[in-house]
């Protein structure tokens, strides 16, 4: 009997300790402790923004970037059905309205020439999302984003080490956000941060983050934040892990294509595509599709590989099947085909920072037998 595979481990065998040592040994470990404001400008620089902001998680992230431009109730915002609840969570809480696209059924991301369609005097901005291991087709977006006068909110999440055209992602967006959580290529345990060129966009943003303190009268507040402050901690392990991106992202493209070298000659799965005109894959998950002529569902082959000892997650369920959104009224009657069926034929098998090859090799005997 071979050990459990989990889905994600991450790797903190760099300067980690060395660091964390650092906050402990000097006492710094709140969010005012110096490696904050290094993680920021370091994690900053790293995708060509001016600002960085960090925060408690990614969700916190888009929560703080759809208030920070001024989006609320009247607005519309569109997004991939297809993506993680905190995108459209954000949207509701902020009482704007999601307008959703379905998916490119070839990269899984929005499906950009969808978004035109959807556009309408209310509109404010588009997210994108970049999911799984490609960014989206970000031309086009940015073409109608400019036309229409709409903010681009980025969710590069998944995106650390990855470039639309040879630019970072997370440089595109009027804000950008990531997530540090440890499934994503870099992690602070929990984490996120905000990114942006934009003075006074940065400003709102870590007022935001800060409970809307006022420098001059700091217990009068004009507005409501939060406290989505990260610790010391967090950000010394931050910066650890931000030394090792070029090679975490070397070593998820190497998994993803012994993944997909071995798991071709298989029958009845659609696997990732390994590039499109604009970006390699940085397999952020390595994620199987279901084809037609496998008689059961991802729900099915995730059970089986379970049996195998092998971790696996679904993919999103769109949001317009999400029943809290259903009882909220939204979406009603809307289909979106190419994302229904992703979700419920596709599903992703490990993936983590710290998998072996040995560990591909042997995920990939389990999906062989499994599907049988
Ligand atoms: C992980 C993720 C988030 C949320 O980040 P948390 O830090 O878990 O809150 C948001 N968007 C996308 C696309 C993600 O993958």
């Amino acid at each position: 009997m071979t050990d459990f595979i989990p889905v994600n481990q991450p790797l903190l065998d760099g300067k980690e300790k060395q660091y964390l040592n650092e906050c402990i040994d000097t006492g710094w470990i709140s969010s005012e402790g110096p490696f904050i404001q290094r993680f920021e400008s370091e994690f900053a620089a790293r995708v060509n923004r001016k600002h960085g902001i960090a925060v408690t998680n990614g969700s916190a992230a888009l929560d703080a970037a759809i208030v920070a431009l001024g989006i609320g109730p009247g607005d519309e915002v569109i997004l991939p059905t297809f993506t993680i609840i905190s995108c459209a969570a954000a949207i509701v809480r902020a009482g704007a309205t999601p307008v959703l696209v379905d998916s490119d059924p070839l990269t899984w991301n929005m499906d950009v020439s969808a978004i035109a369609a959807k556009i309408t005097p209310k509109s404010k901005a588009i997210m994108v999302v970049h999911i799984y291991g490609l960014p989206v087709d970000l031309d086009p977006v940015l073409k109608l984003a400019h036309q229409h006068g709409l903010w681009v909110i980025e969710d590069a999440a998944e995106m650390h080490g990855q470039t639309y055209k040879g630019e970072p992602c997370g440089s595109f967006g009027d804000i950008s956000t990531f997530s540090f959580y440890p499934n994503k290529h870099i992690t602070t345990g929990e984490g996120g941060m905000l990114v942006t060129n934009n003075d006074a966009l940065a400003n709102r943003c870590r007022s935001l983050r800060n409970l809307c303190f006022q420098p001059q009268k700091r217990f009068i507040h004009e507005e409501l934040g939060w406290n989505l402050r990260m610790t010391n901690l967090q950000a010394a392990l931050g910066l650890a892990q931000l030394e090792r991106l070029d090679e975490f992202a070397a070593r998820k493209r190497r998994m993803g294509q012994h993944y997909t070298q071995l798991l071709s000659e298989l029958p009845g799965l659609e696997l990732p595509v390994a590039a499109t005109a604009y970006a390699e894959s940085i397999y952020w998950v390595y994620g199987i599709v279901l084809k037609e002529e496998v008689p059961f569902d991802a729900a099915e082959a995730m059970r089986r590989l379970g049996q195998h000892q092998i971790g696996t997650r679904p993919f999103f369920w769109g949001m317009h099947e999400q029943p809290v959104f259903k009882k909220m009224g939204l979406f009603e009657g809307e289909t979106y085909p190419v994302a229904e069926r992703l979700s419920r034929r596709g599903f992703y098998v490990p993936s983590g920072m710290a998998l072996t090859p040995s560990q591909v090799e042997q995920v990939v005997t389990a999906v062989k037998n499994a599907l049988k």
